[in-house]
């Protein structure tokens, strides 16, 4: 899969209404949005994903993420930055959460600009910031004269729109810092431009194990022939692969989408990570749903499929993430705990002292 098929798809990027309703057949919401909102938050959308798209139905899974709507402009509870990553940025485009990681965004780019995204003050956005190699130097820099620093977090927007050298370039620089033991990639263009996973891009990363990728499907109609295949393709370059999704009101926040979704996943060899509330991020009112939602969500998938098929729920608060779980043990007595089983029946199981 020869470079110019990603970059065709990147210069024919969707990102007029006369292009998109070339397409699908827009009502008229999804025209307002465009012109409202649109103008708000920016939109592209590659030629790929709008071909996932249902030419017919404006309820479409994946016109709802990719095509602004008219309620982002709606949205009391948005926030610029929803975790507070702002703050905590010791060097250009470095966050530090965490004692032993980083995450690292190094370009604001994406191959689609996502409805629901938590760094629009990033992506698509005039004050995207500085992403030159002076810029990435000094990052650089700092993870290097940090030694608790074991875990650095590739992101963005979308990484794996830089050039392969680029992508080279870093990863070889994280490689040569000792004290930096894992790398983790966060990557959507295999739901959104999987033709960007090409056998040269894996020949470098393979080259930087340990390399985790963390993917970003949402929906089981993204588990295309196409992006099954970059799955593949990267798992077959030997690096394991994760997915976060975010839970979305009228995409995937019901049980059979959902079962459908990690249950395709674990078939192409992606272990479903993390399911997020979604965030307070600008725009994003008409997404979220209530905390019951997922919970019941996350309920009925553990008595429903692989153990290793349910994501771990959480809610990204600006002091870490949270791990939300259903109330399993119902009773404690002395000497043992009462539990809610996935049948709905309890069992007492003894708890030595
Ligand atoms: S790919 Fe990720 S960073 Fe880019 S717009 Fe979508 S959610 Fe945001």
């Amino acid at each position: 899969m020869p470079d110019e098929c990603w970059r065709g798809e990147l210069a024919r990027t969707i990102r007029t209404e006369t292009d998109l309703a070339a397409r699908v057949r827009l009502d008229e919401r999804e025209r307002e949005g465009i012109r409202s909102a649109g103008e708000r938050y920016p939109w592209r959308i590659t030629p790929y994903y709008a071909g996932l798209m249902d030419p017919d139905d404006p309820a479409c899974p994946i016109r709802r993420q990719a095509i602004p709507a008219p309620e982002e402009l709606h949205d009391p509870l948005g926030t610029r930055d929803p975790i507070g990553e702002e703050p905590r940025s010791p060097a250009p485009n470095l966050i530090r959460l965490y004692r032993d990681r980083v995450a690292w965004c190094v370009t604001a780019a994406c191959p689609v600009n996502c409805r629901f995204c938590f760094r629009k003050r990033l992506v698509a956005s005039p004050d995207a910031g500085d992403y030159s190699a002076a810029a990435r130097r000094e990052a650089l820099e700092y993870i290097a004269r940090t030694p608790e620093i074991r875990d650095v977090l590739v992101t963005g927007g979308d990484p794996l729109m830089l050039p392969d050298e680029t992508i080279a370039d870093i990863l070889g620089s994280l490689r040569a810092i000792g004290h930096v033991e894992i790398v983790r990639i966060g990557t959507r263009t295999p739901v959104t431009l999987p033709q960007r996973i090409t056998p040269e891009l894996c020949a470098v990363l393979e080259q930087h194990h340990p390399l985790w990728i963390n993917t970003h499907f949402n929906h089981p109609k993204e588990l295309a022939p196409e992006a099954v295949a970059a799955c593949a393709r990267l798992a077959a370059a030997g690096i394991p692969l994760g997915n976060q999704s975010v839970l979305l009101k009228g995409i995937n926040d019901d049980v059979p989408t959902m079962l459908a979704l990690v249950q395709g996943l674990v078939k192409v060899r992606v272990r479903p990570y993390y399911l997020f509330q979604c965030h307070l991020a600008p725009g994003t009112a008409h997404f979220r749903t209530p905390v019951e939602t997922g919970l019941a969500i996350v309920s009925a998938l553990r008595g429903s499929t692989t153990g290793f098929a349910v994501p771990t729920y959480v809610v990204d608060t600006p002091r870490g993430k949270v791990a939300l779980s259903p109330q399993t043990i119902v009773e404690r007595t002395p000497d043992a705990v009462v539990l809610r089983c996935p049948d709905g029946s309890t069992w007492t199981e003894p708890n030595p002292r």
